[in-house]
């Protein structure tokens, strides 16, 4: 890898400020804030451990939820702190604000391998605007800078990107931490030169989302497959009917291009043939969200390449969830983004399924990398229990689609070069 990572570091005795991605769900339990899944901390910890090993002196700053720059006692880090603590086998130190003289303070007082963790970096508005002035403050406790928050370098924010600038000028070193450093690996270098064939499954709601990362996989991947949502707009732009399907009916021009593309390319480009349907049914109840509840009525397999004008595709049908398992089953590099139909409903969740079994199998058989990127695939492996049985799963969400799209992300561009 081209930048500095923590394993070209000694940090003894310095103070390292390390960015991570502590933004985990909390819930409401007896007028408490509780952590309901805290991979996000587990993550980190390889990193933590190989800096406390060196003998730094750990400051964590990290965001949650979107405070809009207001002290939100519900977006308080102080419950990370306690379960940060559990996890890690000794004290994390935690100090109620993120700049100022209290940091200071504690800072002063760290021995070599003590963690301290700072309070929510969005409870100040010049965080997200990367404010220069915020930056320095939030650098006065910096000799060191380390980004391991994959899933937040997307955006250049004071403690994505600012502070680093900062240290930097200073001389400091800034570096990517362990996770970091592994995410940039398999959606960065893996994918550079991939084992051919390579194959690329999308999927997922829109393809306004994602046709930046199409038209780049386009020159890369020897095949894609397309499911979800997104199919449909392919289906239209090959004149097909899709009923009640969600589409996105002002992109078939860019779904026409990206067809276009792959015939000249040569690249094997499969759009489902068949499908699950489902006669979408508005309820009065309401969701979260104050929207009508849409009930999804008597599934059933649709052989016809056109969907009946009342029912919606909410899957990929059996025959080709079949196509794509076997295009799968050859594969050397297969990269995965999107699921293949509504799989939160267990009635439409069998494509998804089928597909994680075959990417599985390619896997374990014929020691295919297996990369999933986004945040719905990477909960529908888990769902199906085999997300450990996946070469990577990247913890970036947003951050690996951009990254995937090629773009240089202001929080891993902001680290030294090597
Ligand atoms: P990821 O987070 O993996 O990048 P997306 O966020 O793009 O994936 O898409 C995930 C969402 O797409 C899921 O909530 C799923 O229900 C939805 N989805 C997939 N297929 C369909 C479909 N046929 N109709 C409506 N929604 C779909
Ligand atoms: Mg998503």
């Amino acid at each position: 890898m081209a930048k500095l990572t923590i394993r070209d570091l000694n940090v003894r005795g310095k103070r390292v400020f390390l960015r991570v991605d502590y933004n985990v769900p909390l819930e409401e339990k007896d007028g408490q804030m509780v952590i309901t899944d805290d991979t996000r901390i587990k993550e980190t910890l390889p990193t933590l451990k190989m800096l406390i090993e060196q003998g730094g002196k750990l400051i964590l700053a990290a965001h949650l939820g979107r405070p809009k720059g207001q002290r939100e006692p519900s977006m308080s880090l102080r419950p990370v702190a306690a379960r940060l603590a559990e996890m890690l086998g000794r004290p994390v130190a935690f100090v109620d604000d993120c700049i100022g003289e209290k940091v200071e303070k504690t800072v002063g007082l760290l021995k070599e391998g003590d963690v301290l963790l700072l309070e929510n970096v969005r409870y100040y508005n010049e965080e997200e605007k990367n404010d220069p002035a915020f930056a320095e403050k939030l650098a006065k406790v910096a000799d060191v800078y380390v980004n391991d928050a994959f899933g937040a370098a997307h955006r250049a924010h004071a403690s994505t990107e600012g502070v680093a600038r900062v240290v930097a000028k200073r001389g400091g070193k800034c570096a990517a931490g362990l996770l970091m450093e592994r995410e940039l690996k398999f959606l960065g270098d893996e994918l550079e030169n991939p084992a051919r064939p390579f194959v690329v499954i999308l999927g997922g709601a829109k393809v306004s989302d994602k046709i930046k990362v199409i038209d780049r996989l386009l020159e890369k991947a020897d095949t894609i497959l397309i499911g979800g949502a997104m199919a449909y707009t392919f289906k239209l732009a090959q004149g097909f009917k899709i009923g009640k399907s969600l589409v996105e009916p002002d992109k078939t021009d860019v779904a026409k291009a990206a067809l276009e593309k792959a015939k000249q390319r040569g690249v094997q480009f499969l759009i489902p043939t068949d499908n699950i349907v489902a006669t979408p049914v508005v309820t009065d109840k309401l969701n979260k969200k104050g929207k009508p509840v849409i009930d999804l009525n008597d599934p059933r397999t649709n052989t016809d390449k056109n969907i009946p004008d009342n029912e919606e595709g909410v899957d990929i049908g059996p025959a080709s969830a079949e196509t794509f398992s076997k295009a799968i089953a050859g594969a050397k590099t297969i990269l995965w983004n999107g699921p293949m139909g509504i799989f939160e409903d267990k009635r439409f969740a069998a494509g998804t399924n089928a597909v994680a079994q075959a990417v599985v199998e390619a896997t374990q058989k014929n020691g295919a990398k297996s990369i999933i990127g986004g945040g719905d695939s990477v909960k529908a492996l888990n769902k199906a229990k085999l997300g450990d049985k996946v070469t990577f799963m990247s913890t970036g969400g947003g951050a690996s689609l951009e990254f995937l799209e090629g773009v240089e992300l202001p929080g891993v561009a902001a680290l030294s070069d090597k």
